[in-house]
C-alpha cells in the first residue's frame, strides 16, 4: 500500500478545520501528506485578515500563505498554493495538469477534499469537482501526464461548515482523540478566521460523542466526519 495521502483544499485554511486531525494522525503514522492549497481564499474568508491596516489582496495573499504554511508543519503535512484565484476560484487547464501530476507522483493512499454541494460558498464545490475530475484523469493511460496512471484510491469528503444545508450526511467517523491537541494548535496558528476555533474544537467534541454511541468505544473524545465520494470494496461487513 501507498505511504501518502492527498489533500485538496480550496481556501488556504479548509484543510486546518475540516481534516487537521485526519492529517496529524496520519503524519504519526509515519504517512507523507501533502496538501494543496487551490485558493488562499483572500476575498472570501480572510475578513480578519481585511481588518489590518494597509490591506491589499497581495499583502492578503501573504498573511493567508504564511498562515496556512504554519498550520501544515503543525500538523506534519507539506502544502502547495495554486493561486487559482478566489470569488471566482477558477481552476485553469494548467491547474488540472498540476493536480493530475500530483496524483500521479504521489500515488496517494487515499484522497481527502470538499464535498460537491456548499450554497455558502461555490468555490468548495468547485473544489470537488476539480479534485474528482483530476483524479480520473491521473487513472487514465492516454492522458498526457508524467508517471504511472493512478490506481482507484478512495475519496472522503470531509465536514463543509453548515453540513445540513450542504445536505452531509457523516458516513465515516475518524477518532482524532490522539491528535486533537495538534489539531487546535494548528487551528490557533491561524488568526484570520479566529471566529472558526470554537466552534471546530466543539464540532469535534460532538463527533466524538457519536463516535462512541456507534462503535461503543469509550475512549474515543474527539472525532472528526466524513462522507464517501465511492463505495467501499471490502471483504468483510464490519
Ligand atoms: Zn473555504
Amino acid at each position: 500500500m501507498s505511504s501518502s495521502i492527498l489533500v485538496i483544499s480550496a481556501h488556504a485554511a479548509d484543510f486546518v478545520w475540516r481534516a487537521g486531525g485526519a492529517i496529524a494522525l496520519y503524519h504519526q503514522r509515519g504517512y507523507r501528506v501533502r496538501v494543496v492549497c487551490l485558493s488562499y481564499g483572500e476575498r472570501g474568508e480572510s475578513q480578519e485578515a481585511w481588518k489590518q491596516p494597509g490591506a491589499t489582496l497581495d499583502r492578503v495573499k501573504e498573511i493567508r500563505r504564511n498562515e496556512a504554511s504554519c498550520a501544515a508543519e503543525i500538523l506534519g503535512a507539506e502544502i502547495r498554493f495554486y493561486d487559482c484565484g478566489d470569488y471566482p476560484l477558477q481552476p485553469s487547464t494548467e491547474a488540472i495538469g498540476r493536480l493530475v501530476g500530483e496524483y500521479r507522483d504521489l500515488q496517494p493512499a487515499l484522497i481527502l477534499t470538499h464535498p460537491p454541494h456548499d450554497p455558502y460558498n461555490p468555490d468548495h464545490a468547485v473544489a470537488h469537482e476539480l479534485a474528482l475530475r483530476s483524479r480520473v484523469y491521473a487513472q487514465a493511460a492516454g492522458y498526457p501526464a508524467e508517471g504511472k496512471p493512478l490506481g482507484a484510491p478512495p475519496v472522503f469528503l470531509f465536514e463543509p461548515h453548515q453540513p445540513e444545508q450542504c445536505r452531509f450526511r457523516p458516513e465515516v467517523l475518524l477518532d482524532i482523540t490522539p491528535v486533537f491537541e495538534i489539531k487546535k494548535k494548528a487551528m490557533e496558528s491561524i488568526p484570520a478566521q479566529k471566529y472558526m476555533w470554537e466552534y471546530y474544537a466543539e464540532l469535534a467534541k460532538r463527533r466524538g460523542i457519536q463516535a462512541v454511541r456507534n462503535s461503543g468505544r469509550k475512549q474515543i473524545r474527539y472525532a472528526e466526519a466524513f462522507e464517501r465520494a465511492y463505495p467501499q470494496v471490502t471483504e468483510e461487513l464490519s
